[in-house]
C-alpha cells in the first residue's frame, strides 16, 4: 500500500492480545519497521534475573536494579534467515529467554521503576525519529509518543488470551500449566494498570479493538478501513 512513510503507529493494550503480531503484520503490509518495546523490559528484566537479583520470595529493591541499568545495553538486530528483529542484551541474542514464564513472572515489577522506564523511553523514541515506525507496547500512544497519528488500544477476554498464550508456548514446545498462564496474565495486567508511572491504560485519542472474536484477517480488514484516510498518500494527517 503507498502510504505516507513518516507515520507512527502505537499500539498499546492489555498482555497476550497479539499485539506484537498484529503490529509486525502492519510493518510488513506499510514497509515501516517494527519495534517491540515489551522486549526492553523483558531483557532488562532477563539482566536482573542473571545477576541473581531475584530469589523465590523477594523482588529486588529499585536501587539494586538501578544499579545494575548501566551496565545493560539494549539493541535489535535482523536475523538475516527469518527477517524478524531479535532483541539482543549487551550483544547477545536473547529472543527465546526473554518470552520465559520466568521473566513474564517478574517483567511486570521491573517495568514500574520509573529510572528503568526513563531509560527504556529515551531507546524507544531515538528508534523512532525518522517516523515510519510501528511500536507495541502498554504506554507507546500515552507517554513515548503522545503525538503518534494513530493509535490503538487492544483487548480481549481474558480466558481467549490465556487459551492464545498457551498455544504459542506450546508451538515453541514449552509445555506449560494453563491456570499458570491466566494467572500470569491477569496479574500483569493488574500491575501494569495500577502503577504510578504510566500506567496501562487506553489514550482518549486510541481507537478500542477487541480481538476476541476476530480472525486475524478480520484485524487487518479493521486496520485499512479505520485508518483508510491517514495511511494515504497527500493527507495532512
Ligand atoms: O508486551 P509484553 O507482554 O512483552 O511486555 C512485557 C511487560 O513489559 C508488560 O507486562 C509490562 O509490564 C512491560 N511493558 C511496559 N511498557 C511497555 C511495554 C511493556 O511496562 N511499553
Amino acid at each position: 500500500m503507498k502510504t505516507n512513510k513518516n507515520l507512527i503507529v502505537a499500539i498499546d493494550g492489555h498482555s497476550s492480545t497479539g499485539k506484537s503480531s498484529f503490529a509486525k503484520m502492519i510493518a510488513r503490509e506499510l514497509g515501516y519497521i517494527y519495534v517491540d518495546s515489551g522486549a526492553m523490559y523483558r531483557a532488562v528484566t532477563l539482566h536482573c534475573m542473571e545477576k541473581g537479583l531475584f530469589d523465590e520470595h523477594l523482588a529486588p529493591s529499585e536501587e539494586a536494579v538501578m544499579e545494575l541499568l548501566p551496565g545493560i545495553e539494549i539493541s535489535f538486530r535482523r536475523n538475516p534467515e527469518t527477517e524478524v528483529n531479535e532483541a539482543c542484551l549487551n550483544g547477545r541474542v536473547v529472543e527465546r529467554e526473554i518470552r520465559s514464564m520466568e521473566v513474564s513472572d517478574h517483567v511486570s515489577y521491573i517495568s514500574t521503576i520509573p529510572g528503568v522506564r526513563t531509560q527504556m523511553v529515551e531507546l524507544q523514541r531515538k528508534l523512532g525519529t525518522e517516523g515510519g515506525v510501528v511500536m507495541d507496547g502498554r504506554d507507546i500512544g500515552t507517554v513515548v509518543y503522545p503525538d503518534a497519528q494513530i493509535k490503538i488500544f487492544m483487548t480481549a477476554g481474558v480466558e481467549v488470551r490465556a487459551e492464545r498464550r498457551r498455544k504459542e508456548l506450546e508451538e515453541k514446545g514449552v509445555s506449560v500449566d494453563p491456570e499458570k498462564v491466566r494467572r500470569n496474565i491477569m496479574e500483569r495486567d493488574r500491575i501494569d494498570s495500577g502503577r504510578e508511572t504510566s500506567p496501562l491504560k487506553q489514550a482518549d485519542d486510541a481507537k478500542l479493538l477487541d480481538n476476541s472474536e476476530m480472525t486475524f484477517a478480520d484485524q487487518m480488514e479493521w486496520f485499512f478501513s479505520e485508518f483508510d484516510n491517514i495511511l494515504r498518500d497527500g493527507q495532512d494527517n
